[in-house]
């Protein structure tokens, strides 16, 4: 199998990376970043040792439809896995121009450049943000209304639109994932958990938006790879999936565990004024995957959280680059 995945220098996209070359036998896997500040080649580093051409890297931009266009032609994928794009809150509040240009814009060059090139599929990797925000009781299905609250999930909305309307317009091959929000190594520290952590280790205030009772529905990034994995082998045309591991938190307790793991003070906890939009609570029904395509979570918060924040503890020169 020809992979090629995009953002693979990203947090989910090289976790992917390594876990699909690890547990899969893909023919090689090209991996296409434009390397914006959150895309990082230490991401990756040791891939194209480890396992040689196998494994490639095309820096470009995947709104970029020449370069997409010749890299279709010349590789014949198998599946094109889409994880590149603008992928933060707070950013596209203040610059929403560069969501559209990669999520919208990128994700309909790289639908039209695998169309007209056979790749037999397509995997639209999106969020469970499209769904709006969630009150105290129920959670999201594939069937929940696409509401979203910020140019991000507004953005992320309107590529899942545009992949699913490729698939009833031309037939491809594509299937969409809305997972919950992930944690793990490689996480660019500007995401909650690295955020936290890093400024914990350092000392630093804490801050956390509004009261810190926001819900988020957390889970391991390899649980969400591997159902990635199912999604792009046994997906059904056409169809969207729900991603998410049960494990509801909010915000607060969240910080909590982090200073308690880090054994540092409660005091560091800054509360800082809301972000405009902020959706409340975010839950995901992800019955549909693991009744069809058998997939389930592998991990517990209670050994991954701490096995994350490990990582960031022993990883230093790794983020050390990335915080001002
Ligand atoms: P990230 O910001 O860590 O990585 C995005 C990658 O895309 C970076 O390497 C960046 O350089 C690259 N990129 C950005 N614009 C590009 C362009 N025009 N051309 C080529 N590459 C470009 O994001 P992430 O957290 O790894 O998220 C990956 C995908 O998963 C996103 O589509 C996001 O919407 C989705 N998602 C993320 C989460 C989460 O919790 N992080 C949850 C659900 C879904």
């Amino acid at each position: 199998m020809r992979l090629l995945v995009t953002g693979g220098c990203g947090f989910i996209g090289s976790n992917f990376i390594r876990y699909i070359l690890e547990h899969y036998d893909p023919e090689f896997v090209t991996n296409v970043d434009a390397l914006t500040y959150a895309g990082n080649i230490a991401n990756v580093a040791g891939l194209a040792a480890q396992y040689g051409e196998r494994y490639e890297f095309f820096h470009a931009d995947i709104a970029n439809a020449d370069l997409m266009d010749e890299l279709m032609r010349k590789h014949h994928f198998y599946a094109v896995v889409n994880f590149a794009a603008e992928s933060h809150v707070d950013r596209s509040i203040n610059s929403p121009q560069h969501f559209i240009h990669t999520n919208v814009v990128g994700t309909s060059v790289l639908l039209d450049a695998a169309r007209r090139h056979g790749v037999r599929r397509f995997v639209q990797i999106s969020t469970d943000e499209v769904y709006g925000s969630l009150g105290p009781e129920g959670r999201f299905t594939e069937e929940s209304p696409v509401t979203p609250s910020s140019p991000y999930s507004a953005s992320k909305a309107g590529a899942d639109q545009l992949a699913l309307a490729f698939h009833k317009t031309y037939g491809e091959e594509v299937v969409v994932t809305r997972c919950s929000n992930n944690y793990g190594p490689y996480q660019f520290p500007e995401k909650l958990i690295p955020l936290m952590v890093i400024n914990a280790l350092q000392d630093r205030p804490l801050p956390v938006y509004g009261d810190g009772l926001n819900v988020r529905d957390w889970i391991y990034v390899d649980d969400h790879c591997a159902a990635i994995v199912a999604v792009l082998l046994n997906g059904k045309p056409g169809e969207v999936y729900n991603v998410g591991a049960d494990t509801e938190m909010n915000n607060l307790d969240l910080v909590h565990r982090i200073l308690a793991h880090l054994g540092k003070p409660k005091e560091l906890i800054e509360f800082v004024e809301d972000r405009r939009g902020h959706d409340r609570r975010y839950a995901i029904d992800s019955s549909k995957i693991r009744t069809e395509l058998g997939w389930k979570p592998l991990h517990r918060m209670e050994e991954a959280l701490p096995a994350t924040i490990d990582w960031y503890v022993a990883n230093r020169e790794w983020w050390e680059k990335l915080v001002p």
